[in-house]
């Protein structure tokens, strides 16, 4: 009898693989293995064992497989399902989704770049004959492919010793980001250990007498130490004793102090546990905590809507608790990287080394180890936090899935496919493994929000903040009166610059939004009109000052700023609009006693880059700190007094239909970073058109009557949730070819639906990297079976990829979400 498997490969093919094994590997293969397999002429590729069986393919011969690479399932039964649903329903590959879902580390190719690891230990010794040919062909070439190292060992059986170089740090892959940036660490004081003893230390406070300032340190530190077990970290000793560096400097010097570091990002966790004391909720998260019981028992998923800084997190800590209490596996899901930095170290006080952190800034060799730790159920990965692609670790008995901020766009994923959304696949997952889940959120989705009123999902809500701290006043300042009675200073109002400069005077923190990056969107010829292009995308091109270029954003082409127009040559180049650099600037003029910091994708790259900055906020070395709206996203500073939003138009006038609800939930959540402790907190919100509905919405603090009005308009407009959508995106590099495409897609789509079918239009930037873009959307009413009508659409595109002109042009569906 032959023996087969069929296997899922990380490129996009329709079907699964089928390959011949032998009659001994039959024994030992199971669903969930990966094995090196050859593909086409020459490739080999990862692929993962989906089933065995003894059917022969139909319509070729099946290839022999190159190597079983595990001895046991790295991926499981339950993981296969959630990939298979996630493929179906966001019309993707299931090839798509494996490649996305692991760990690159995990799937070695002959396409793979293999370098020389610059920072392992390599002991010549201990490698084994083929490693070291690896290794010594490396000193002399400075990166290999797969095929390459193949060549030099002469095995096809490459795959397996690549991945034990990779093991013993002797290799990394190309791909892999590697930053050069060390984190900030957290320092931290102890006694000396010479004072360990009670006679020593006694001796010492004698010796202090004469130095009260010294003493007063020592005393505070000992006070710390009795009502906190925790470390001490220096800035609190400062506080508590009133005293200044340079006091706690000399300490150190003398001995008498020992400073040590903790890094706060990684996973390891230097504290004890023991301390494992929870806080104990106040009457508004008692009673949500208990909805949210009853909620859980009818297995519903449950909507907890709480208004910003309400102790959602403090709830979600119970869940936490009362799930790894049942031995489960929790997963807490965020939108964004940035935020996790602080979650882990407040998790990380309650649940010590139980949690870990998993997202696609940590190195491959992390976040495969994140992955065998989740597998083989380590004690260690009980909790994780990440972000979406946290999702797609090898859980085996999740009992709890957090959501936190579920109205957030980022849990879309848009490139590369799959386009899935990680809170939908996350209701999915909870039910594969029958968990619990929770979404969060101060501004819940219009989606989210309508499942909750209809039944579909359990509710519950906190409106009020913890500690009943008052929700931050709102105040919108009209931007066309301030520049008419010439009340502007470059950017900023004089009421904004009033709050700003009393902000700072009363030692409080303030944060400045604007939602573009560089200096200012636009370079322009005040004498001609022109302003420069990309040459590949359809955009123009943002000027950023301090690298003096024009750069698109699109595609990260760029050039030096031009000291004359390309067009008519005149030097009268002015910009228009303005983002996140030219705010800081002025900043720095406007007030250059303060030191200023900046948050965007400009200043956050790497690894620690995000820490960085918001640590250093965090310590109140910044007192000012100007951001797009990554920092509007559930972080908890203590001491901001002020957030100035400094123009709210350019969110509202997006062309989309999310745009308003978008522009609510962005501007309530920037806004609810403003008076977290006692005081309360202000905002200014700067606009042209002071009284759009949306603004004033926001500054009432009127959840209820935004979605009220935007679900009236998805009513009239047939959008989410009243109708499902699809969109259909073409793309080709030939705008005729890309025309006719669309236009017969939408044609035959038409044919089928005969209503519902709109395009096919151009999207704003209707060409990027070279590529043309037009879109086709699909509006599906509620009751339509959904698979049925995905189908008719798949169907289609057989079709249109059966035309030879139209084969090479990309069809990219995105799904709810577009
Ligand atoms: P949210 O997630 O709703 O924005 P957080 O959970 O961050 O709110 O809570 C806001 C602040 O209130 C945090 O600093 C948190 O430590 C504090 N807090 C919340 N609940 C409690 C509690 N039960 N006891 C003490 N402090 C709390
Ligand atoms: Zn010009
Ligand atoms: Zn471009």
């Amino acid at each position: 009898m032959q023996h087969f498997i069929n296997v899922i490969l990380p490129i996009p093919l329709e079907k699964l693989f089928t390959y011949s094994i032998s009659e001994s590997e039959f024994q030992v293969l199971e669903a969930g293995m990966r094995v090196a397999v050859p593909f086409g002429k020459s490739k080999i590729y990862t692929a993962l064992v989906y089933e065995t069986h003894i059917t022969p393919p139909e319509v070729y011969e099946a290839k022999e497989i190159h190597k079983i690479l595990d001895e046991h399932p790295i991926v499981n039964q339950l993981q296969l399902k959630h990939w298979r649903w996630i493929a179906d329903y966001y019309m993707c590959t299931i090839g798509e989704v494996f490649r996305s879902a692991m760990p690159s580390a995990f799937l070695l190719e002959s396409e793979t770049l293999i370098l020389r690891n610059q920072r392992g230990v390599v002991d010549e010794g201990a490698l084994k004959d083929d490693e070291f040919l690896v290794y010594e062909a490396l000193q002399h070439q400075s990166m290999l492919r797969v095929d390459e190292v193949r060549a030099i060992v002469d095995t096809k059986n490459i795959l397996p010793i690549l991945n034990r170089l990779l093991e013993k740090n002797i290799i990394i892959l190309k791909d892999e980001i590697y930053e050069q940036y060390k984190p900030k660490l957290v320092r931290y004081v102890k006694l000396g250990s010479a004072y360990k003893s009670e006679d020593r230390l006694e001796e010492l406070l004698n010796s202090l007498t004469r130095a009260p300032k010294q003493s007063q340190v020592v005393l505070s530190l000992f006070q710390l130490q009795a009502t906190d077990k925790k470390p001490i970290k220096v800035t609190d000793l400062e506080r508590a004793s009133g005293s200044s560096k340079a006091v706690i400097k000399t300490l150190i010097d003398k001995g008498i102090l020992e400073e040590y570091h903790i890094q706060t990002d990684r996973v390891n966790y230097g504290g004890t546990t023991d301390d494992f004391d929870l806080k104990t909720l106040n009457e508004h998260q008692q009673k949500a905590l208990q909805e949210i019981h009853e909620s859980f028992d009818n297995k519903k998923v449950t909507l907890l809507h709480g208004v910003t800084s309400s102790g959602k997190t403090e709830v979600y800590v119970k869940l936490i608790e009362d799930c790894i209490n049942a031995g489960k596996q929790a997963l807490y899901l965020l939108p964004e990287i940035a935020l996790t930095t602080q979650l882990i170290t407040r998790l990380q006080d309650y649940f010590g080394e139980k949690v870990s952190v998993y997202h696609s800034k940590y190195s491959i060799h992390e976040r495969v180890e994140v992955w065998n730790n989740v597998l083989v159920k380590k004690a260690k990965a009980q909790i994780v936090l990440g972000a979406r692609s946290a999702l797609f670790l090898p859980y085996s008995n999740l009992g709890l899935i957090i959501v936190d901020e579920e109205h957030e766009g980022s849990f879309k994923q848009f490139d590369p496919a799959p386009r899935y959304h990680a809170r939908d696949a996350a209701i999915v997952l909870a039910t594969l493994h029958q968990s619990n889940i929770i979404l969060g959120s101060a501004t819940p989705s219009i989606e989210s929000y309508y499942n909750a009123l209809t039944g579909k999902y359990g509710y519950t809500s906190i409106d009020r903040r913890f500690g009943d701290v008052l929700m931050p006043e709102i105040e919108l300042v009209d931007l066309k009166e301030q520049t008419r009675k010439r009340r502007m200073k470059g950017h900023f109002s004089e009421r904004l610059l009033a709050e700003i400069t009393q902000t700072l005077n009363d030692g409080e923190q303030v944060i400045l939004f604007q939602n573009r990056r560089g200096y200012a969107p636009i370079l322009e010829c005040t004498t001609c009109g022109h302003s420069p292009q990309c040459p590949n995308c359809d955009v123009s091109l943002t000027y950023h000052q301090f690298k003096k270029q024009l750069r698109c954003h699109y595609c990260g082409h760029h050039i030096a700023l031009p000291e004359s127009c390309e067009a008519c040559g005149s030097p009268t180049l002015d910009t228009k609009g303005f983002g996140t650099e030219q705010v800081e600037q002025e900043l720095k003029s406007l007030f250059p006693k303060s030191n200023i910091g900046r948050m965007d994708l400009d200043t956050t790259r790497g690894k620690y880059g995000y820490e960085k900055i918001i640590t250093a906020f965090e310590q109140q070395e910044l007192d000012i700190l100007v951001g797009t709206q990554m920092l509007t996203k559930g972080l908890d500073f203590r001491n901001v007094g002020l957030v100035g939003i400094m123009n709210a138009d350019s969110l509202l006038n997006f062309p989309d239909y999310r745009a308003h609800e978008r522009s609510f939930q962005l501007l309530t959540q920037v806004g609810g970073r403003a008076g977290r402790t006692q005081k309360r907190g202000k905002v200014i919100i700067q606009s042209y058109n002071p009284y759009h509905q949306i603004l004033k919405q926001v500054s009432t603090n009127d959840y209820e009557g935004m979605y009220k009005e935007q679900l009236y308009e998805r009513e009239q407009f047939l959008y989410p949730p009243i109708n499902r959508i699809i969109k259909i995106t073409f793309k080709h590099k030939n705008f005729n070819r890309l025309n006719d495409a669309a236009e017969w897609f939408a044609k035959s789509l038409m044919n089928v639906f005969k209503a519902g079918i709109l395009g096919p239009e151009y999207p704003p930037v209707a060409r990027i990297r070279n590529q043309y873009l037009k879109n086709v959307i699909i509006k599906i009413p509620l009751g339509q079976p959904l698979g049925k009508t995905k189908n008719s659409i798949k169907r289609i595109e057989n079709s249109f990829n059966a035309i030879s002109q139209f084969r090479s042009v990309r069809v990219i569906y995105n799904v709810d979400h577009i």
